[in-house]
């Protein structure tokens, strides 16, 4: 197994990294490099940039709009996207609904929604968890109630990210609770405008609003929105499920974590010297960056296998579990860094960058918000306990 570019792949290396270069705007590339806040406005231009070029569905087979792109090629754009930074390209339509569609989806459906997933007319949300049914999906309760040509839904989701700036929403329903409760599951795409929706934010421990509450009172829903047969969400709910795993291993965001990392760590504060003078600390920073490395191999291993046309196996939980350990300690090395900079916390600082005195011209005080914020890996996209789960089924099962 060689897992280094070939020469094509270099070449679609450069090209990749020259449009990145040319095309990204300073400003979303300011926000995202400085680790600011990100607006809907910005992930939708960058979007349109990406389609502009034919670009805007790396994952996708040609036939439907997309490159065509193997996994190799999607690797290489991926990684020249995020170390130049660029937004990431919302997964909740591209890689998430739009392969259930595809393969599932009736023919009126992939024209109506295909497309403008691409253009970003719409975003899209997941509804999928609920208070009491996280981990433990299958047990949701949100009902959706057969009337003639109308499903009517009643019930709640919860953590649902960027609800507050989505159109549309796949859903998963009970439409059956009298048998085991995988069977009686089905998934709709709801409008977000529609009668008796309404949208709560939780505000996050750093301050940010990402995730919400999303009450369902006596939803209409058009019976021709219900992808595949009704009933039989369930096995849909896992095609997703398996997509969203790969997307998360994470190696980007450690990537320019580590950058950063590198760069508060020389910063010369009043309360001490840069802890980049400090053996230990150095050592430290060695330790992480070989974890990136190995990080990067292991993707890079997976990213081969799938390109043999091997079935992936328990390797994206791997990823996902070790991902989120990097960033977890990314995030405390940066923290530690920036020492008692770090702890005082202004919410602004996340929108427009440090207002104050910066420690050698470098802004300490969106760190401690990252460091709350980077709490999440572990849990969204199913938890890291139970990604141990399924890794040791897939042991059992050998
Ligand atoms: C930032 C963020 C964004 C999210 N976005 C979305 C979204 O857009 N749409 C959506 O539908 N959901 C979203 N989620 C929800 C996410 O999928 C759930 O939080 C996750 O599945 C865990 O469910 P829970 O929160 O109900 O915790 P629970 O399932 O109640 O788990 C609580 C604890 O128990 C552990 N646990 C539970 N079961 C087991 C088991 N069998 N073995 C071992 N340990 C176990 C868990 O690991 C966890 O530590 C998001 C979550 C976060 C944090």
């Amino acid at each position: 197994m060689d897992l280094h570019d070939s020469p094509e792949d270099l070449a679609f290396r450069q090209e990749v990294r020259d449009f990145v270069a040319a095309n990204l705007p300073d400003d979303i590339r300011a926000k995202v490099l400085g680790f600011l806040r990100v607006e809907r406005e910005d992930y939708v231009r960058w979007q349109r940039i990406l389609a502009g070029r034919g670009w805007g569905a790396p994952g996708w087979p040609l036939e439907h709009g997309g490159c065509g792109w193997n996994a190799v090629q999607r690797n290489i754009f991926e990684e020249e996207c995020f170390s130049a930074g660029a937004p990431r390209q919302m997964p909740f339509g591209l890689s998430m609904i739009a392969p259930v569609l595809m393969k599932y989806g009736t023919p009126a459906q992939k024209e109506r929604f295909l497309p403008r997933i691409v253009s970003m007319d719409d975003w899209w949300c997941q509804g999928y968890s609920e208070p009491g049914a996280g981990s433990d999906l299958a047990s949701l309760k949100t009902r959706a109630e057969r009337h003639g040509s109308h499903y009517v839904v009643t019930g709640q989701k919860i953590w649902t990210s960027f609800a507050q700036w989505a159109n549309w929403m796949f859903a998963l329903v009970r439409t059956d609770a009298s048998g085991k409760p995988q069977r009686g599951i089905s998934l709709l795409l709801i409008p977000m405008d529609a009668k008796g929706i309404t949208v709560r934010p939780i505000k996050t421990l750093d301050g940010g609003h990402d995730v919400n509450e999303v009450f369902l009172d006596g939803v209409q829903v058009p019976v021709e929105n219900l992808v595949g047969e009704e009933n039989d969400g369930w096995t849909l709910a896992k095609y997703l499920l398996g997509h969203e795993r790969t997307a998360i291993a994470g190696l980007g965001m450690c990537k320019r974590l580590l950058r950063r990392l590198k760069e508060v760590a020389r910063v010369q504060t009043k309360h001490g010297h840069p802890l980049i003078q400090d053996p230990r600390f150095r050592d430290r920073i060695a330790k992480i960056e070989i974890d990136v490395l190995a990080h990067e191999w292991s993707l890079a291993r997976l990213v081969s296998l799938e390109q043999a046309g091997r079935g992936l196996g328990a390797e994206p939980s791997m990823l996902k579990i070790r991902g989120s350990e990097i960033q977890g300690e990314l995030g405390e090395l940066l923290m530690e860094c920036a020492g008692p900079y770090a702890v005082p916390f202004l919410d602004e600082a996340t929108v427009f960058g440090f207002d104050g005195p910066t420690a050698g011209g470098v802004e300490l005080n969106p760190l401690a918000g990252l460091y709350l914020d980077l709490r999440k890996v572990a849990i969204y996209g199913g938890t890291n306990e139970i990604q141990r789960g399924l890794i040791g089924k897939s042991l059992v099962a050998l």
